[in-house]
């Protein structure tokens, strides 16, 4: 008999499988929340149990995607207090084909608080996602929960590194060298004492410095190039050549899937990735994120801002579209969605199809569509429509979009 309250068993056949390296057609034996087989040949449930077994007809099956920047307790109130966002409810998430979110404070971490960014993390965990956080924020000191980064990152289970702390941003705490590489160490060796990443993930603003700031903290300490992990660095063009030559050195970087203009001094994620993945540059070094929750101001055409948007987790899925829609090949552009960030950040059972690792997966349709969604081996999307959503959220009703059988 099976626990009604355990997922339940699944056999998943002929999924073309991505994982994020390309396998092949293989069949997969889902339970208790992990992938318990996997097998080009004909796989054999246990007798006697219940079990749904779904023919996937050679649709692509992908590790679920972790997104390294997520405003989980919803970002914002740069313009005042009514600009602060609220956070987002999961099914933006799971309708994203987001499974695992790397949560952060923002320019305001003063309102706002680790304690409430660790109780929203606690939250998407208990509705099945995969959620650690930074401790810290833009600023100096960092916002902590036991009063240091290192305490934090050793005793808080969810709290991973530090970040986002803001450099060559005039929202920035104008850290100098020496606060970096003290912050830098804190996140390191809390990393060390609890088997966490220990990373430093750092904003960059639009500031002409640059990454100067972490190409110094290469040169004059004996900190791997590792803990240095800056995001948007796709903002500006000459900035992310900057990126490029610093994970060249080791570092891993992080880019930022907001909306580009015509025009703008900066690379779309989709851009910026092809770029990152052409120059030769170990691929395994880079990211791509939603910045999700955050907030994305709007300019109309005399460049005068018209309204705010919030950056949605589903800009991923957008620039994977967009990346297939030049022939790129999934299994060279996924890792930067799922493997690499999971690899950097040492987050055990995510980012990859393999037995063992939890059951998060997509199925994406031949025109690239998101069809399915199983999160810890529940169905929250099947067939285009909604199976499961979070607390407060509406009960199941319209299909995100239209398909064919509707
Ligand atoms: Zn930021």
């Amino acid at each position: 008999m099976q626990n009604p309250d355990s997922p339940p068993m699944l056999l998943l056949r002929n999924a073309k499988v991505f994982a994020p390296e390309s396998v092949g057609l293989q069949n997969l034996l889902i339970g208790g929340g992990r992938i318990l087989a996997m097998s080009a040949s004909t796989l054999e449930p246990p007798s006697g149990m219940a079990i749904d077994s779904i023919n996937l007809d050679g649709a692509r099956l992908l590790p679920g995607f972790v997104d390294g920047h997520v405003h989980v307790t919803g970002g914002g109130g740069e313009g005042g207090f009514a600009t602060r966002i609220s956070p987002l409810p999961l099914s933006r998430y799971t309708h994203g084909g987001v499974t695992s979110v790397i949560g952060l404070l923002g320019t305001d971490d003063c309102a706002r608080s680790t304690r409430e960014l660790v109780a929203n993390l606690l939250a998407l965990r208990e509705q099945g996602m995969g959620a650690w956080g930074y401790s810290g924020g833009y600023h100096l000191p960092p916002t902590t929960l036991t009063g240091s980064i290192r305490g934090d990152i050793a005793f808080v289970d969810p709290l991973i590194g530090v970040g986002e702390l803001a450099i060559s941003d005039h929202r920035s705490s104008q850290p100098t060298l020496e606060e970096l590489l003290r912050i830098a160490s804190e996140a390191h060796v809390g990393g060390l004492m609890s088997g966490k990443a220990g990373v430093i993930h750092l904003h960059l603003g639009d500031g002409p410095r640059g990454l100067d700031l972490v190409r110094r903290a290469l040169a004059e300490s004996e900190l791997p190039a590792r803990v240095f992990n800056p995001t948007h660095v796709n903002r500006r063009r000459a900035l992310f050549e900057e990126a490029i030559e610093l994970a060249a050195k080791g570092c891993h970087v992080d880019i930022t899937a907001f909306p580009v203009e015509e025009g703008e001094d900066a690379w779309s994620a989709a851009d910026a990735l092809q770029r990152y993945l052409d120059s030769g540059v170990a691929a395994h070094r880079v990211s791509v994120s939603s910045d999700a929750g955050g907030c994305l101001p709007c300019f109309d055409a005399e460049g005068q801002l018209s309204h705010m948007d919030v950056g949605t987790p589903g800009a991923l899925l957008t620039t994977i579209q967009e990346l297939l829609g030049r022939d790129l090949p999934l299994e060279r552009i996924l890792p930067a969605f799922t493997s690499n960030v999971a690899n950097l950040l040492r987050l055990p059972r995510k980012g990859s199809i393999a037995v063992g690792n939890d059951a998060d997966l997509l199925v994406l349709d031949e025109e690239a569509r998101l069809t399915d969604v199983l999160l810890g081996g529940y169905w929250h999307l099947r067939e285009g429509k909604t199976m499961r959503r979070g607390a407060f959220e509406p009960l199941p009703s319209a299909p995100p979009f239209q398909s064919s059988s509707d």
